[in-house]
This record gives structure tokens, sequence and C-alpha cells, in this order.
């Protein structure tokens, strides 16, 4: 994986700041989603799925892993970071993946 542990998936900064281990990695569908479902496939926290119409949706209830496994498996780029505070090694992604 080229994201972050369970336990260390934030800067320390971040941890100092808030006392939390929240995602600093917060994924937004973009309008060139076609709801294929590769993400879906992938994630391994769970939060893509389907709704009405078989669109794929987000359940920004469960928890991110910012394992960033979405960003490389969607083939149109749909998936943006519309968190902030990104810690270096989300910095470190090809261009390509980048938010
Ligand atoms: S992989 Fe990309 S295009 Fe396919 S459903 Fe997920 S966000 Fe949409
Ligand atoms: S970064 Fe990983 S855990 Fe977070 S939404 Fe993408 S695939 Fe799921």
């Amino acid at each position: 994986m080229i994201g972050s542990t369970p336990f260390s998936k934030t800067t320390i900064a971040h941890w100092l700041a808030t006392g939390t281990n929240d995602s600093l990695f917060q994924p937004a569908l973009n309008d060139r989603c076609t709801s294929c479902g590769a993400c879906l496939e992938v994630c391994p926290k769970g939060l893509f799925e389907r709704g009405p119409g078989k669109k794929i949706r987000l359940d920004l209830s469960r928890e991110c892993c910012e394992c960033l496994v979405c960003l490389r498996q969607c083939p149109h780029r749909a998936i943006d970071n519309v968190g902030v505070g990104f810690k270096d090694d989300i910095k470190a992604l090809p261009d390509e993946f980048r938010p």
C-alpha cells in the first residue's frame, strides 16, 4: 500500500492539534464518474456504495484508511480529495494521481 497504516495515517501535527487519528484524505466524486464500480470493489473500508439508479456514492460515515487504492483504480480520475493537510506520502503520489 502506498498510503498509511492504521497506526499513523495522519500527520503528527494533525494528531497533536486534534487528538484524533482521522483520515486527512476525504474522497469526493466528480462528474467524470461513470459508476463503473471499480472503486467499490477495492476500497477496504467500504466507503463506496451503489445508490439509486446504481450510481456510485460515498458513505463518509465510514473511516477511510488513506490507502489511496481508489485513486489508483479509478480509470477516469473521478475521485477528488477535498481534505486538507495531506501527509507526505500522499504528496509523493505521481502527478496523475494527485487530487
Ligand atoms: S472507479 Fe471512478 S469512475 Fe468508477 S465508479 Fe469509482 S469513482 Fe466512478
Ligand atoms: S483511500 Fe482507501 S479507504 Fe479511503 S476511500 Fe480510497 S480506497 Fe477507501
